[in-house]
């Protein structure tokens, strides 16, 4: 036993003392007082600005969801009691299944306990179930979505990311008479682009292929009533099933997929991660409805978000500091070595008190190491401009490279 208690706090102290952990662990938990957080450290009160929170439009804390939570918590308590086919179903349960259903335009909607496990339990039943079946995948899909695949034991063809003529390359190879499906992501977690919907939907159309899109940093974000990016270009009627997060946009925890009757009762009947697990808690159900039915009438939320990120690129490349893609609210800047994206992140939290996670391996690959930022729609324009005035500061003084300015000229 001791001999493990020794590899393991080995493992911890090479990524990272222990101290640091702790740090990070506490931080991590005043990072739910979006977009700004008070810290005892050192034994000072500080106030930390948020710059990592996927609680995207504010949601966790408006007036409409901690109401709507609560009310549900006093009637029936803080636990669902049960699974969902063993006595913990509770009315929201299927209230929220609805407004899914409808938000994105499908028959049929299902909840899982997170985003996670809805990839997990329903690409595994999905591409499972429907035997012999080829399953296309991007290179940078999700770890959920690669378990789900894995899970599945369906023969699976990665595809470039966002390559389409890749993936039209490998699909055209396939045998024309073997069932396939596509599985891409809309707005990519680490990066922040956007995948080609209308080439994947044409691809996918062309070869008769079915389409399963992650829209986990999409919906409550993008599209008419936040119904996603597909949505937006008006193709989410291409796309088999959607799925798509309670825990990010809408402010809660859960996950979902929404597709036709036939397919989210096969997942119902068989996915594993829906079967055997405790439900939801009605509360955090009734608050993730809320979310959902007020983001569907108001676009306020969404609109700001949009501005808080145009700004946020702008003055990034005013100064010249490297992001990944302006195609989103994910605002990833570049570092591109592991040691360093630590220290910057130290740096912002100690000198600014700006708190940004440096990411690593395994979430992106060694040597694509980033700070992976979000403006929110809860960001004040002048929290924005301490941020990047911030990593001004620390590229100034570590002699960091700067990224051109299309606009600037040579
Ligand atoms: N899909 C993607 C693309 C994600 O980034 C994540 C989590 N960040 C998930 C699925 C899992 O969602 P959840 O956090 O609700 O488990």
């Amino acid at each position: 036993m001791d001999h493990y208690l020794e590899l393991f706090s080995r493992h911890m102290q090479e990524g990272g003392s222990a101290e640091g952990k702790r740090e990070f662990l506490e931080i991590g938990r005043l990072a739910g007082q979006f977009p700004a957080a008070r810290s005892r450290r050192d034994g000072i009160d500080a106030e930390i600005s948020v710059w990592c929170s996927n609680d995207y439009l504010g949601m966790g804390q408006h007036p409409l969801v901690l109401a709507a939570t609560r009310e549900a918590l006093d009637e029936y308590g803080a636990g669902a009691g049960g699974s969902r086919n063993i006595g913990g179903t509770n009315h929201y349960h299927v209230l929220l299944e609805k407004e899914l259903a409808d938000l994105h335009g499908k028959a049929d909607a299902l909840l899982f306990t997170s985003g996670y496990t809805a990839n997990d339990g329903s690409l595994s039943v999905l591409a499972g179930r429907l035997g012999n079946c080829v399953v296309f995948s991007d290179e940078m899909n999700h770890a959920s979505i690669i378990d789900g695949l894995r899970h599945s034991g369906a023969e699976k063809r990665i595809f470039r990311h966002n390559d389409t003529v890749h993936l039209e390359e490998l699909i055209s190879a396939t045998d024309p008479d073997r069932p396939k499906m596509i599985v891409t992501e809309s707005v990519y977690s680490m990066a922040g682009d956007v995948a080609p919907l209308a080439e994947i939907s044409r691809i996918a159309r062309k070869h008769g292929a079915m389409t399963f899109l992650d829209e986990v940093h999409a919906v409550g974000m993008y599209g008419p009533e936040g119904a996603g990016i597909a949505a937006g270009l008006g193709i989410a009627d291409e796309f088999t099933v959607i799925m798509g997060t309670l825990a990010k946009g809408f402010g809660t925890t859960g996950g979902y997929v929404a597709g036709p009757a036939e397919l989210i009762d096969a997942v119902r009947g068989f996915s594993r991660s829906f079967i055997f697990t405790t439900a939801l808690p009605p509360a955090v159900v009734a608050g993730a409805l809320a979310a959902v039915r007020h983001l569907r009438a108001s676009d306020a939320e969404r609109h700001r978000l949009r501005e808080n990120a145009r700004l946020t690129h702008r003055l990034l490349r005013e100064h010249g500091i490297p992001f990944v893609s302006d195609e989103s609210h994910i605002v990833s800047v570049f570092v591109g070595d592991d040691e360093l994206a630590k220290r910057i992140s130290g740096l912002l939290l100690e000198r600014h008190g700006v708190y940004v996670q440096a990411i690593n391996a395994p979430s992106v690959r060694p040597g694509q190491e980033i700070l992976r930022s979000a403006p929110g729609a809860v960001h004040e324009p002048s929290e924005i401009r301490k941020f990047v005035a911030a990593l001004d500061e620390i590229w100034q003084e570590l002699g960091l490279t700067r990224a051109p300015d299309p606009r600037r000229p040579a």
